[in-house]
């Protein structure tokens, strides 16, 4: 199941772009391609029980970026 904080925007608000790029609404940032597959639960993640993001945002906690490289 895709994650429900994903989802893909064509501008950032002042910039377009010439394709859509993956958003993630839990962190308020634009996530890699790659990182995009994790929210996407390919290749046996979950973002459930592998996203801490997506856990806080769930509890209700201030959204915590990624750790660098994990973005
Ligand atoms: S980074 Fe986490 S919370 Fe954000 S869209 Fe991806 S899986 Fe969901």
């Amino acid at each position: 199941m895709t994650c429900p904080y994903l989802e893909y925007r064509d501008d950032d608000g002042e910039l377009e772009f010439d394709h859509e790029r993956p958003f993630c609404r839990a962190q308020e940032s634009f996530v890699s391609p790659m990182r995009a597959d994790i929210c996407n639960d390919r290749y046996d993640f979950d973002h459930r029980d592998h996203c801490e993001v997506f856990r806080n945002a769930e509890d209700g906690e201030a959204a915590t970026p990624l750790a660098e490289g994990q973005d």
